[in-house]
C-alpha cells in the first residue's frame, strides 16, 4: 500500500478574519458639521459580526463623534449607518429599539447616582427591555459577578472606586443584550492602577466574541483583542491596519506623528 509516509504541509493558519460574522455596523459616506467644524468626513467603515474594532488618533479628530452617531445621539449631515442590515431611524419608537441594540461605555461612567448599583443594572432592562424585575435582577446578579463586583450590588455609585464604577457601567450596557459595544476612552478618566480591571473585563468580553468599536489608546489592548486598527484624524479615516501593524509600520506622516507621541 503506498501510503505517503511524508506528512502534507500544516494548512495555512487560518486568518483571524475568518472567524468574522457579516456586516453588523455598516457606516457610508457619512458627514457631520458642527456649524463651519466638518468633523465627520466621507465615513465608511463596516464592522463585522465579533471584529473588535479600535479607533484612535488625536483629540478632536471626531472619534466621540463617531460613536455618538452611531448610537443616534447624534445626527448626521449626510450619509447612512444601518445596526445589523437596518438604517438607523432618525427618531421615534423604532430608533429606541435599534438604540438598544448599541450598547456605550463612556469615559465618565455616567452610572445613576442615586441609585444601588443593582438597579442602574436593571433599569435599563425593566424600563425598555420589559423585562420581569426578578429576572433582571438575577441577570443583573450573574453580570455583576462576570465584571468581579458581585459582591457590591447593594452599594451606591460613589461607595465604589473609578474602576468598579466602570466595571458596572459595561455590565449595565451588557444587561440590554445590545449586539455592538461601544466604548469611547473607557478608561481615560481612571486612575493608572485601575485601568487594567477594566481593560481586563474588554478582553474578556472581546475573546467571547462580542463586536465591539474601541476608543483608546491602550496599545495593550489592541495588540491582545483587536482585530483591526483604524486611525482618524481631523474627521477622516486616515488609515487601517491589524494592531501589530499599525504600531509597528504606520503608513501614514499623521499616524507616525501621532504613535511618536503616544509611545
Ligand atoms: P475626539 O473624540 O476625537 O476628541 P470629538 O468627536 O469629541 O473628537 O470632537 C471633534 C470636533 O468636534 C472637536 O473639534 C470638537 O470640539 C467638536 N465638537 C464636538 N462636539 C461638539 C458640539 N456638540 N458642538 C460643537 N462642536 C463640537
Ligand atoms: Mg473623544
Amino acid at each position: 500500500d503506498a501510503s505517503p509516509t511524508t506528512p502534507s504541509p500544516p494548512p495555512d493558519a487560518p486568518s483571524r478574519d475568518d472567524e468574522l460574522g457579516p456586516p453588523l455596523v455598516e457606516l457610508h459616506g457619512v458627514n457631520k458639521h458642527f456649524g463651519d467644524l466638518h468633523v465627520l468626513r466621507d465615513i465608511d467603515l463596516t464592522v463585522r459580526r465579533g471584529e473588535v474594532l479600535v479607533v484612535i488618533g488625536p483629540s478632536g479628530s471626531g472619534k466621540s463623534t463617531l460613536c455618538r452617531a452611531i448610537n443616534r445621539l447624534e445626527t448626521i449631515d449626510t450619509g447612512t449607518i444601518a445596526i445589523d442590515g437596518q438604517p438607523l431611524p432618525e427618531e421615534g419608537k423604532e430608533l429606541a429599539r435599534l438604540r438598544a441594540d448599541v450598547g456605550m461605555v463612556f469615559q465618565s461612567f455616567n452610572l445613576f447616582a442615586h441609585k444601588t448599583i443593582l438597579d442602574n443594572v436593571t433599569l435599563g432592562p425593566v424600563k425598555v427591555r420589559r423585562t420581569r424585575s426578578a429576572e433582571a435582577k438575577k441577570e443583573a446578579l450573574a453580570l455583576l459577578d462576570r465584571v468581579g463586583i458581585g459582591n457590591q450590588a447593594d452599594k451606591m455609585p460613589a461607595q465604589l472606586s473609578g474602576g468598579q464604577q466602570q466595571r458596572v457601567a459595561i455590565a449595565r450596557a451588557l444587561a440590554m443584550h445590545p449586539k455592538v459595544m461601544l466604548f469611547d476612552e473607557p478608561t481615560s478618566a481612571l486612575d493608572p492602577e485601575m485601568i487594567n480591571e477594566v481593560l481586563d473585563v474588554m478582553v474578556a468580553l472581546a475573546k467571547e466574541g462580542m463586536t465591539m468599536i474601541v476608543v483608546t489608546h491602550e496599545m495593550g489592548f489592541a495588540r491582545k483583542a483587536a482585530h483591526r486598527v483604524v486611525f482618524m484624524a481631523d474627521g477622516q479615516i486616515v488609515e487601517e491596519a491589524p494592531p501589530e501593524e499599525f504600531f509597528t509600520n504606520p503608513k501614514s506622516h499623521r499616524a507616525q506623528d501621532f504613535l511618536s507621541k503616544i509611545l
